[in-house]
């Protein structure tokens, strides 16, 4: 193994799980990861879930302790932002003026969440997530009747929901759509997710969003599009995140929605890959451009990175899936629906447990799967993978509840 100099740019788990996986294989050269957080990498799914539940302690959100970088030789340049990168010299810049020669380059520098710019935006108690000490600023904030509007119902507006009425909140919820999560591709699953909010006592508002924050110092109402004037303790902003390439203009480096990069996740330059939320990859199962924003795929691509900085070869070949607990539910997702024309359901939403199957030409594309375990998600990441083909017959078995999914696909296999 040579020792080649690699330098992870972005401190999150992407990078964490790449110089792990790096010397797992052995690389003996220099690695250094630089983070623009104070923080060593940590798992960001915990910040709008456990933590603001109090059910999951900060300290045990590192994938890895601290020593963990030490022992292993990897430098973790933390408080830092590189702010360019000469391809030809291979160096980056830090914008405090240090400079890091590198062989091998991970661009993982993630997202930023994008900003509400509108009066009053800059009054106090508007908070955002994305980041440990973000969350717990809102966990400070919690108090049995305080009342909280939410702008955007994605990831972070749904889960901050279900934090906020846990704790006590009067929640609002502004909506741009006219459902919840219609991003799912799904008017059944939106109507499961409004009539799960509404019984928890959140309140919907569709097709409205925020035009005007006022208060003094702090926030007091947030104004509408449609004319409401809702009155408020403290407002959260979810509406989107946009990933982070600016220190690679310049570069050479392709960029559209992202860090253009291949199967590999290398960029057109052979010594810059990408991985995790920044990387716009080309993903060979099914064979279009992507950009997932997902903490598995973090952590997948961060891996797959390092095999191929090595020299390996290895193309994307799996199903990134993500996950989301609101209220006493949980979820997951895997694939695309984007174009399917069929769908089977086994089990049933109103039970709570049910898998919904997405599929194009009798082959498995995408699945929802509400309160199932492991088992059922990797089943359906192996049909996705391996293009198992689901005629009637079978799809009728997948409907079927008491059938085994292993049954179904060991029939298929044999
Ligand atoms: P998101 O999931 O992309 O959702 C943003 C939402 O805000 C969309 O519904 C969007 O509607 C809406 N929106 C955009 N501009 C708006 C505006 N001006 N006013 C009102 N609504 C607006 O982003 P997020 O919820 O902010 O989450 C941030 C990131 O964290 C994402 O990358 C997300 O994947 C990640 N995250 C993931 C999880 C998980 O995997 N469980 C949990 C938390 C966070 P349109 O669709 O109409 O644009």
């Amino acid at each position: 193994m040579g020792a080649k100099d690699f330098l992870l740019v972005g401190g999150g788990v992407a990078s964490a799980r790449c110089a792990a996986m790096l010397r797992k294989q052995g690389a003996d050269g220099r690695i250094t990861i630089v983070g623009a957080e104070a923080e060593p990498p940590y798992n960001r799914p915990p910040l709008s879930k456990g933590v603001l539940l109090g059910r999951e302690d900060p300290a045990r959100i590192y994938p890895y302790p601290q020593d963990y970088y030490e022992r292993h030789s990897i430098d973790l340049v933390l408080g830092a932002t590189i702010a360019g990168v000469d391809a030809a010299a291979k160096t980056a810049k830090a914008a405090d003026g240090r400079e890091f020669a590198y062989e091998k380059l991970l661009a993982a520098t993630g997202a930023s969440p994008r900003r509400l710019n509108i009066p009053g935006s800059d009054l106090n108690n508007i908070f955002y997530l994305r980041t440990l000490p973000e969350s717990l600023a809102i966990k400070g904030m919690f108090k049995p009747g305080r009342r909280a509007v939410i702008v955007g119902a994605g990831f972070i507006g749904m889960e901050l929901a279900s934090a906020f009425v846990q704790n006590g909140l009067e929640t609002t919820m502004l909506v741009r759509e006219s459902g919840l999560f219609t991003r799912l591709g799904s008017a059944r699953l939106s109507k499961f997710f409004e009539d799960y909010y509404l019984s928890q006592g959140v309140k919907i508002v569709y097709n409205d969003s925020a035009v005007r924050f006022e208060g003094g110092a702090q926030v007091e109402r947030v104004v509408t599009v449609q004319g409401l004037s809702l009155d408020c303790d403290l407002t959260a902003v979810g509406i989107g995140v946009a990933p982070e390439v600016g220190w690679l203009q310049g570069s050479g480096v392709e960029l559209s929605n992202g860090v253009v990069v291949d199967e590999y996740l290398q960029s057109g330059n052979p010594d810059i890959y990408a991985a995790g939320d920044i990387a716009n990859f080309y993903d060979p199962i099914f064979k279009k451009r992507r950009r997932i924003e997902h903490w598995d795929n973090a952590i997948k691509q961060g891996e797959l990175a390092a095999l191929n900085m090595l020299g390996q070869n290895v193309a994307y070949d799996t199903v990134a899936y993500f996950f989301s607990d609101i209220f006493d539910l949980s979820w997951e997702w895997l694939g695309d629906n984007s174009d399917i024309d069929a769908t089977v359901t086994r089990g049933s939403l109103a039970d709570r447990s049910a898998i919904i199957f997405y599929l194009k030409e009798n082959r498995l594309k995408a699945a929802f799967l509400l309160m199932q375990s492991p088992k059922e998600r990797l089943w359906v990441e192996r049909a996705i993978v391996e293009g198992l083909e689901f005629g009637p017959e079978r799809q009728a078995k997948l409907a079927d509840a008491s059938y085994p999914l292993d049954a179904v696909i060991s029939a298929q296999s044999s």
